[in-house]
């Protein structure tokens, strides 16, 4: 199998695609693979050239993280959770997540979605949830990575200076539900960061690795 992979070496240098051959193994993730490719003392390309190890983020390798969130195949995904065997075609291709800068390889910084959530004081303060809070949509919302899927897919995400995305509205919904003397300060931020900007293009639900519902957490926002 070819291994197709946009390079950067550092946030200020030019991208350059880089090619490997990966002996196929059917049910090995794209985790996996680079993993095994960065193994080996003398990275080679396809070219016979050495080549320096990939640089990748990943932490609990079991989709629980979201750190090893890029774009394969031209689809947001996460590496852990993306077995060779479901690749169509002989090569994969390999990009990091474009809404976010580039650090190195496939390593972005997504530190803007903690960011707005910090400035936009969406975390609790105090718990005094509602009786009648739906703890199973609660349950689903908290689930969030943070892996920025959802930001890559969303035709109304840019660089998040004003429009924060669904896994603002998940933690919106989720505070919200939490505490009762916050919902105004909420309601307040999610008008402004989320349901202006939102068009309800819904892809952040297709593609979200954790099958979170958003679409419930935003309707019961507007509500
Ligand atoms: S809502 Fe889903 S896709 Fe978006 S950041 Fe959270 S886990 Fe990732």
């Amino acid at each position: 199998m070819n291994v197709r992979i946009l390079r950067q070496r550092s946030p200020f240098s030019d991208p350059y695609w880089e090619e490997f051959f990966y002996e196929d193994k059917e049910n090995q993730t794209v985790a996996g693979m680079l993993d095994d490719l960065n193994y080996k003392d003398d990275l080679k390309t396809i070219a016979g050239e050495s080549a320096p190890r990939i640089q990748w983020e990943c932490s609990c390798l079991q989709g629980m993280c979201g750190a090893c969130a890029m774009v394969i195949n031209h689809r947001p995904a996460l590496a852990c959770e993306t077995f060779l065997r479901d690749i169509k075609g002989d090569t994969v291709i390999l990009e990091p997540l474009k809404k976010f800068p580039t650090v190195s390889d496939l390593v972005v910084d997504r530190s803007i979605i903690q960011e707005n959530l910090k400035n936009a004081n969406t975390y609790i303060e105090e718990y005094s949830a509602d009786k009648s809070s739906d703890f199973n949509q609660m349950y689903s919302a908290a689930k969030c990575l943070k892996c920025g899927l959802c930001l890559e897919v969303c035709p109304n995400y840019g660089k998040g200076e004003t429009f924060f995305g669904a896994a603002f509205a998940n933690d919106c919904y989720l505070i919200a539900s939490r505490s009762l003397s916050q919902k105004d300060t909420i309601k307040e931020s999610y008008q402004s960061h989320f349901a202006k900007g939102c068009s309800k293009a819904l892809s952040c639900v297709d593609i979200c690795p954790m099958k979170i519902p958003t679409l419930t957490s935003i309707s019961r926002m507007n509500r």
